[in-house]
């Protein structure tokens, strides 16, 4: 079944009220649209903990910076009402950007192209935004936070499901509820991957076929890591540069590779004694003009 169309912050309270009385406990699915089997999972892992899911469909421009994709960002709103409605998703918030920012904002941005949004009030993100995309991406965080804290504001859920495959984002929203006493539930999915590995994303229909054949160098260092930290490999530096090494000789540009902490995301300088399920191996690189995004624990 299609997913109902809610575009009003009204429509949606209503809708969650309603929901309520009937006794139901409420999901939020927080997206950006261009919906695929990623974010259906994120509905499907909601649904195990509650009855209705309320997902949203918003090109958030306070998280872009002005040299990335906010304009040419792929919109296909009534593919993916479909796509979450066969998920199981009952509604799908997509406001305007004045219903989400408010008709002064709206204006500012429109007049200005993409401002940072110290112009409303807005949401810090804490410490585990500091590095990775953080640096590279100056404002970024801050208008996740903004945006998603707005979101739970508006829905109100008991639980919100994000991707691993944001890692970051996810440790920075987990960190952001724990700090400012949201009354809700983190739950982090795991990345859904193509058969090859590829993990599934909205960027990737901007890959060809070789491309795309390159992009499997991100997952497999991932893997190649994976082992040689089961078979006891401990050096920090010569686990990434071997992952280094594999996506380099697919001519791969690489922002940053790093072991970190799997909580805070600061970097590991050793890996004597940590358990593997608390360090994270994570990466950002450029294939051409894709840049991609991918992690794994290493256990
Ligand atoms: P986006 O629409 O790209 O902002 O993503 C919305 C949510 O879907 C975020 O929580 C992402 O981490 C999650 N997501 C995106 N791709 C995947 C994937 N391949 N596997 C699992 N979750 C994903």
């Amino acid at each position: 079944m299609q997913a109902k169309l809610l575009t009003t912050k009204e429509q949606v309270r209503e809708f969650v009220a309603d929901a309520r009385s009937k006794g139901s406990k409420i999901g939020l699915v927080p997206t950006m649209g261009a919906i695929h089997q990623g974010h259906q999972s994120l509905v499907r892992r909601a649904l195990q903990e509650v009855d209705t899911v309320v997902c949203s469909v918003f090109v958030n421009p306070t998280q872009f910076s002005p040299t990335e994709d906010f304009d040419a960002y792929p919109r296909t709103l009534d593919n993916d009402l479909k796509l979450l409605g066969q998920a199981g998703a009952a509604a799908v918030f997509a406001p305007s950007v004045e219903e989400m920012y408010g008709p002064i904002m709206a204006q500012h941005i429109k007049e200005k192209g993409l401002v940072d949004f110290d112009f409303i009030s807005h949401a810090v993100p804490g410490s585990a935004s500091r590095l990775w995309e953080g640096q590279d991406r100056p404002h970024h965080f801050g208008g996740v936070t903004t945006v998603v804290s707005k979101l739970f504001n508006i829905v109100e859920p008991d639980v919100a499901c994000f991707g691993e495959k944001d890692y970051q984002q996810l440790a920075v929203l987990r960190q952001m509820v724990a700090d400012m006493d949201f009354n809700l539930k983190i739950i982090g999915c795991p990345i859904v991957r193509e058969e090859s590995g590829l993990a599934v994303s909205s960027r990737n229909r901007y890959m060809d076929d070789s491309e795309r054949e390159r992009a499997l160098a991100l997952s497999r260092s991932l893997r190649e890591v994976r082992e040689s930290f089961a078979n006891g490999e401990r050096g920090v530096k010569a686990l990434e540069d071997a992952a280094r090494k594999t996506m380099e000789t697919q001519d791969i540009v690489i922002d940053y590779v790093a072991i970190v902490d799997a909580t805070t995301l600061e970097p590991l300088s050793s890996l004597d004694g940590v358990d593997g399920k608390d360090a994270r191996m994570i990466i950002a690189a450029r294939v051409d003009k894709v840049r991609l995004i991918d992690n794994a624990s290493l256990a």
